[in-house]
């Protein structure tokens, strides 16, 4: 049965009237929706009005094939210039990390290298080593867990740039530290999949505003978020696979030093 809504047309003319925004809401009638109060106004229809397409060159490293000119990102339109700067920054690191592993483990045709971030996680990485999809040949260090997720971010990548994918949405949240506990900076959920996963992340401005968070943290903390996506657990601490291969990252695949202990790198992991 249809609901009614003329006793509500009736309650909101003698409201508007009584305000002296309009004269007649009854049949027929237009009403412009700066006039209607703010619970009657629909909310906008997402794409195009709370997010701006965002698009990020595809690094095209030698050996993969198929690859897209460009990735996509709805980015919150909650984000300052300088933020969605920063988050494109983050998301152009991430993009660079992988291409660098791929092109180093093709060397030049063999496909047999060593990737200095397949090397360093090779080192620290011993735990997690699996995505959840996967159920092939057992993953038994971690230099192939570096390279089965970077094989996934290849499938990220594609999925993304030739639009399989849902839209990838970068969607805002403002939490500022409790103290100096940092309590997000980028977040993902860990997909199960692995086609058409949509790269979807959520940021914290707060944290990206942070003077003390460098566009290198930013970087770990979004293939933090992309493993996710590719099928990494946590825990985001020493030892596992999703913790220590953004952390070699930041390192710039250098090894460990006792000045900078684990936290402060995954701290800024979700
Ligand atoms: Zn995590």
């Amino acid at each position: 049965m249809p609901i009614n809504i003329q006793p509500i047309l009736n309650v909101m003319q003698s409201i508007l009237q009584s305000v002296g925004q309009v004269n007649n809401l009854l049949p027929p009638f237009i009403l412009p929706s700066s006039l209607l109060p703010p619970s009657f106004i629909a909310p906008p229809i997402a794409e195009g009005i709370l997010y701006t397409e965002m698009e990020i060159p595809v690094p095209q490293p030698p050996g993969v094939t198929g690859l897209p000119p460009f990735v996509y990102f709805d980015v919150s339109n909650l984000f300052t210039a300088v933020q969605k700067q920063k988050i494109r920054d983050s998301i152009s690191g991430t993009l660079f990390s992988w291409s660098l592993h791929m092109g180093q483990k093709w060397n030049g045709g063999l496909n047999n290298g060593l990737s200095q971030m397949a090397a360093c996680s090779n080192t620290y990485a011993t735990r997690n080593l699996r995505p959840i999809w996967y159920f092939g040949t057992p993953i038994i260090n971690g230099r192939q867990a570096t390279e089965v997720a970077m094989d996934q971010f290849t499938q990220l990548i594609k999925d993304n740039g030739f639009r399989r994918s849902p839209r990838a949405r970068i969607d805002w949240t403002y939490i500022p530290n409790i103290g100096s506990f940092i309590i997000t900076t980028t977040r993902a959920n860990t997909a199960i999949t692995t086609t058409r996963v949509p790269l979807s992340v959520t940021v914290n401005a707060y944290q990206v505003d942070h003077p003390n968070t460098p566009v290198g943290v930013l970087i770990g903390s979004m293939l933090h978020s992309w493993l996710h996506r590719a099928g990494f657990l946590d825990p985001k601490t020493t030892s596992y696979f999703i913790s220590e291969c953004p952390m070699c990252v930041m390192r710039g695949y250098g090894p460990k030093l006792p000045a900078t202990p684990d936290p402060l790198f995954y701290q800024y992991f979700d």
